[in-house]
């Protein structure tokens, strides 16, 4: 009895110290006080003591463990380790880790998160906002842009040149205007409430491109030359990587370039000709300098003893001889420019390359690094934009529209789709703005940007199918009053640019994530990879029994805290939101400890088996997300009006990590693993719950009612109520909607009838006759009947409007009208 009692006290001892990361002497420390503890009071004799001893030694005596075991070890982690291309050891050195790192590993501390500055727009940036935004955004008008010229006009290209829409990620000493990734998020929002063509035509000069590229690795010659010309638009930009035989993987682009000498402007230079067949390439038809990448080949060795150089990117302008620029692909019915382009044996000089000669063959690190930045801002701000458009404008049609004699908004089945779209848009919202903060801080997050370009435009996509849902036929018909369709049908777009999003998810994500958040994986393959075999021992049992302790802590932290749902672990606050953290404490030991697992398991080989990284990168995806939540409503000063809102986007993405949790055990190939570790992680099963119905019902209500709350989700919006902003007359509506419907209940009451929510200018001439309201109150009623009906009406168009080809039509109904005649 004793010994049991003894054996429980030093399992509790370990477990304590596990649970808290204690050191290896400390651990070592207080078990041979337990064991001497023991050994006083009776129950532990000599053979415990020599276990400890041929145990505790070894480990703690760094020249015999590293021979004995941290040697043989080492050859046999190279024997295993995954193999890594020189494009995925690329991947993974580009960019830096932030807060996804401490949540991978295990235990976040909340404060940190907390303590991250919340960013800002500087007074220039919010001049900016308000002034040329404004200024643009009323000069245009989606339906033109879309239907009738599938363009922006000349004067909107010239508005976007003059006032450097195009430079804001330029310098201000090139003429840019330099503005932080936040003020970048919030100009491309506003713009995308209007017109998702503009800001994807905006979006990509300030994303991955040219700019961006010579910015970070041009010549001084370069950067003088073309800044100033792109800031300007003298210059538009595009950049070709994607080719027809390769897209997500584009690595293997078959475009290529030879070193060689040739004529350039009547003298003799050393450049290369390039050949090259791209696709996809948005604003390739009016792009006046195309950047292109190619894999450069010296097959005479001219620049030195290599052949094959690799991925090169290289400015070359579009009226060089032999480049075919011009056509246009038709992405969905968002018509923004995009097409092909193809060269053959296209002679430039090798300065063309970006950075000069000595950048050949390093193309590939320019673009993973330039992406882990670009991919957290365009996306994201656009497709959050859309959902916070859509919860806009939802809610106000909701409320407006209605049937069964109440707003559709009311009804308890609308209202569950309406809280996807309400949630969504709070999460969005939060996630891209922590996200760009992040870029503001000096971070070029790789893991983030995956994240946030995958879930965002994936609930963008999900947001539009719901906000279609509750428009109904509003949402189907098409025209100039149609403000949802075009973010509805160009939804896909977001979803396969840079980085499809299957792929975003099952390799990108995780597959990143595993290596740049783990403490010690990245150490390990480093010292697996150093040659110098004395200093890759040293390098290598520091970073293996660091992760052996690593280990075993998430072991112990996971059984805890799954065991008590982590009811005792650390919450940064006691109200609603508290259960919140506790949750993802407990999520993120098991994500810790099962990326182990899956690591120590599978090998090199979990990088094919997708569907299980797929599932570890919702863990740290979901994890990421909901402290994004947590973060925007600490920032925004802890309203209470806005806690439907938190709750629903927490308990969602908690109940998804939950279910991706459970799908990893349930699929895990070792069997054995997967079903005891599914005990030791849901001990009491499946215990989250997906958001309940009365919090869906305060966040559909918080949607179509005027108030502080539903003002913040649609922030950064362009909502002006003018003729050519539908989406601002929707919420005009709103307004003048609910300013009548007092006066409406007024007038039944003293008319004794319930009459219908229509023809309210007769419901006003009724008031006015039983004088029970004034001219005044009546004039109210005119102008909702006037906006009601704008909001429930679609378009239509004569016969002949909606050809293309209005020419072929108009002669076959000549030649019917003759044969009618004859
Ligand atoms: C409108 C538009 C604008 C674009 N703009 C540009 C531009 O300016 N410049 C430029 O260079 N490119 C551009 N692109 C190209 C874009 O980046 C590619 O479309 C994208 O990389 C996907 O390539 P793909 O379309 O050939 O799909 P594919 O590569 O054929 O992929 C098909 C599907 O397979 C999935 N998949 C592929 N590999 C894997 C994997 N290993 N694991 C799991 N799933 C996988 C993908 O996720 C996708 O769902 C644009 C594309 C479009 C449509």
């Amino acid at each position: 009895m004793e010994g049991f009692v003894f054996s429980l006290i030093l399992l509790l001892v370990i477990g304590m110290l596990a649970y808290y990361r204690a050191s290896l002497t400390l651990f070592t420390a207080a078990i041979a006080l337990t064991l001497a503890a023991g050994t006083f009071a009776g129950p532990v004799g000599m053979v415990s003591w020599i276990i400890f001893l041929v145990l505790a030694l070894p480990l703690n005596i760094a020249f015999v463990r590293q021979k004995l075991l941290t040697q043989p070890l080492l050859g046999l982690y190279r024997k295993i380790m995954p193999e890594m291309s020189s494009t995925e050891k690329e991947a993974i050195d580009a960019g830096t880790t932030w807060w996804e790192a401490d949540l991978f590993r295990g235990n976040p501390d909340w404060q940190k998160l907390h303590n991250f500055p919340t960013p800002r727009l500087s007074p220039e940036e919010q001049a900016f906002l308000d002034g040329p935004v404004e200024t643009l955004l009323d000069m245009v008008d989606d339906w033109e842009i879309t239907h009738e010229r599938a363009d922006l006009s000349p004067e909107v290209y010239q508005y976007l040149k003059d006032h450097g829409f195009f430079a804001m990620i330029i310098k201000k000493q090139y003429g840019g205007l330099e503005f932080s990734a936040y003020a970048q998020s919030c100009v491309l929002q506003k713009l995308t409430s209007k017109s998702m063509v503009l800001s994807s035509i905006v979006g990509v000069p300030n994303s991955l491109g040219p700019g961006e590229l010579l910015q970070h690795y041009g010549t001084d010659e370069q950067k003088n030359h073309y800044l100033p010309r792109l800031a300007k638009g003298v210059d538009v930009p595009c950049f070709a990587l994607t080719s027809p035989e390769a897209g997500s993987d584009a690595g293997s682009i078959p475009d290529f370039g030879v070193v060689c000498k040739g004529q350039w402007q009547g003298k003799e230079v050393l450049g290369m000709r390039l050949t090259w067949n791209k696709r996809y390439i948005t604003l390739a038809p009016i792009a006046t300098v195309l950047g292109l990448a190619f894999k450069l080949q010296d097959p005479d060795k001219l620049l030195g003893d290599k052949e094959d150089l690799g991925i090169t990117c290289a400015l070359i302008p579009a009226d060089t001889p032999g480049v075919k620029i011009g056509r246009r692909h038709f992405p969905l019915n968002v018509p923004f420019q995009n097409g092909p382009t193809q060269g053959s044996d296209v002679f430039v000089p090798l300065d063309f390359i970006i950075g000069g000669a000595k950048m050949a063959g390093q193309g590939w690190r320019m673009l993973v690094e330039c992406l882990s930045v670009g991919r957290a801002i365009t996306l994201p701000s656009n497709s959050t934009a859309g959902i916070k458009a859509a919860a806009m404008a939802t809610g106000a049609y909701a409320r407006i529209r209605r049937q069964f004699k109440i707003p559709v908004g009311k009804m308890e089945g609308v209202e569950e789709a309406m809280a996807r779209i309400g949630g969504y848009a709070y999460m969005a919202c939060a996630s891209t703005t922590m996200s760009v903060g992040s870029i503001d801080l000096g971070e070029k997050p790789s893991v983030i940007s995956a994240i946030t370009k995958y879930h965002i435009t994936e609930r963008m996509r999900l947001a539009m199918i719901d906000a279609m849902d509750v428009h109904g036929g509003k949402g189907i018909c098409m025209g100039p009053d149609n403000y949802l369709a075009r973010g509805y049908q160009g939804a896909p777009v977001a979803i396969t640019v840079e980085g499809a999003n299957i792929l975003t998810r099952n390799m990108i994500i995780y597959g990143q994530g595993a290596i740049r958040c783990h403490p010690y994986v990245l150490a390990e393959l480093q010292a697996a990879y150093n040659e110098d075999n004395r200093a890759a021992v040293t390098a290598f049992d520091k970073a293996l029994f660091g992760h052996i302790g690593f280990a075993i802590s998430n072991f112990f932290r996971t059984f805890w805290l799954s065991l008590t749902g982590g009811a005792f672990s650390s919450a940064p606050y006691s109200d609603a939101t508290a259960k919140y953290y506790k949750q993802m404490n407990r999520f993120s030991a098991a994500l810790a400890l099962m990326s182990d697992v899956a690591m120590g398991t599978l090998g090199g080989d979990l990088k094919r088996r997708e569907r299980i990284s797929a599932r570890l990168g919702d863990i740290l995806s979901m994890l990421y997300l909901t402290s994004s939540v947590l973060k925007r409503y600490q920032d925004e000063g802890r309203q209470p009006q806005d806690l439907p809102l938190v709750q629903w986007a927490c308990e969602d993405n908690l109940a998804r990590a939950q279910q991706a949790l459970d799908e990893l055990f349930d699929n895990f190939p070792n069997r054995l693993v997967g079903v005891v570790l599914k005990r030791v992680v849901f001990p009491w099963g499946r215990t989250l719950r997906r958001p309940a119905d009365k919090v869906e019902h305060q966040v559909a209500r918080i949607m179509q009612t005027p108030c502080e709350a539903r003002s913040r989700l649609g922030h950064h919006l362009y909502l002006a109520a003018k003729d050519n902003n539908p989406i601002g007359m929707v919420e005009q509506a709103l307004r003048d909607v609910l300013a009548a419907e007092p006066l409406f209940d007024k007038v039944c009451q003293a008319a004794n009838k319930r009459l219908p929510f229509f023809r309210l200018n007769e419901v006003a001439e009724l008031g006015l006759e039983l004088k029970i309201i004034s001219e005044q109150e009546a004039e109210l009623l005119r102008k909702a009947e006037v906006s009601r009906l704008r909001t429930i009406n679609v378009d239509d168009f004569d016969f002949n409007y909606l050809a293309a080809d209005k020419a072929l039509l108009e002669s076959e109904q000549a030649n019917t009208a003759k044969v009618n005649a004859a």
